[in-house]
């Protein structure tokens, strides 16, 4: 199959507990019915305000959260429920995460040579040699002064930290990597630099990135297809050139009104189309279309029933009634 992984109405609920018993009351849809695939080598976007779920959905897809239900096919393998052990010898060394904030994610007390090796040393992969090895050749894939290696995450800028981060994302040789907003930390000239690293290595490496941001910009920079997210679901799914020029779906209308398109004579402005009202809570999400109660073009079916996921041209899926 082209695809490395295949997503099919992924869900994750949370449970709201209260009460002295801590009985559960109800749930917070998280991620509410995510069907995707992604090609081997390619670079998906998953884009949308904050609370829309992205994060729960990358964290879901390498089984850091149990799967409430659906289907994670990877490389073949029906991974949504596997059990640990089976998870460590497979996803565990082939889908990385890389974190927004790599100061958080990184072991203050370890030295950058200790960082590297620990993932190397987990899995027990190589001899000592070998590791050592690796560690110089990780380095230099993300253009790091091999003297660094007894230095501690302190002694690292921002954008120095996240090379490590991603750094150690190599260290077990993964096919994919899924990056939380990678680069929303950092100032937009380190941006640049993360941005292009991460794509180099992609070339390099034959990697896989599903790469999740609230910011659109980032996104369409190294995106090949991208998904946008509301309250739990994907609304629109398309290749990046279809998503960013042609926005069927009312709130990726909305969404890209804000962003100036560069076009090849000068830059066209859209309209903005302000969205009416809040964010609804992803614990009590309005029944029919979940984008109902702020869509500027809602008809009565919207508040009623949910609109399929449906694939209207070659590639580009869109829930909403109007297609
Ligand atoms: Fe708007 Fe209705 Fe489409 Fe939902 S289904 S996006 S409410 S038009
Ligand atoms: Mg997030």
């Amino acid at each position: 199959s082209e695809y490395i992984l295949e997503v099919k109405d992924l869900k994750k609920y949370f449970p709201i507990k209260a009460g002295f018993l801590q009985r559960t009351v109800g749930s917070i849809k998280a991620v509410d019915g995510l069907t995707f695939k992604v090609k081997k080598g390619e670079t998906i976007g998953l884009v949308g305000e904050s609370g829309c779920g992205k994060s729960t959905a990358g964290r879901t897809l390498i089984r850091l959260y149990e799967p409430t239900s659906g289907d994670i096919i990877f490389k073949g393998k029906n991974i949504s429920k596997m059990n640990d052990g089976e998870l460590r010898r497979t996803v565990r060394k082939d889908i990385q995460m890389v974190f927004q904030d790599p100061y958080a994610s990184l072991n203050p007390r370890k030295t950058l040579k200790s960082i590297l090796s620990e993932p190397m040393i987990t899995h027990n992969l190589y001899s000592h040699k070998e590791r050592k090895e690796k560690i110089q050749d990780l380095l230099d894939k993300v253009g790091f002064n091999p003297l660094f290696i007894n230095r501690y995450p302190h002694e690292f800028s921002g954008g120095q930290r996240q090379r490590i981060g991603i750094a150690r994302a190599l260290a077990l040789n993964p096919d994919m990597i899924i990056a939380d907003e990678p680069v929303s930390a950092l100032d937009v000239s380190i941006q640049a630099q993360i941005i292009n690293l991460m794509e180099d290595l992609q070339d390099e490496l034959d990697l896989t990135y599903v790469f999740i941001s609230h910011d659109l910009s980032v996104v369409r920079h190294i995106s090949d297809r991208v998904g946008v997210m509301y309250l739990g679901k994907i609304m629109e799914f398309a290749g990046k050139k279809d998503l960013y020029e042609e926005p069927l779906h009312p709130y990726t209308q909305a969404l890209m009104s804000a962003v100036p398109v560069p076009k090849k004579k000068g830059v066209q402005v859209r309209e903005r189309i302000i969205l009416k009202g809040d964010l609804p809570s992803p614990a009590n999400p309005p029944q029919g279309c979940v984008f109902h109660t702020r869509c500027p073009v809602a008809t009565q079916m919207c508040s009623e029933q949910v609109p399929d996921f449906k694939e209207i041209r070659k590639e580009h899926f869109v829930a909403c009634h109007l297609y």
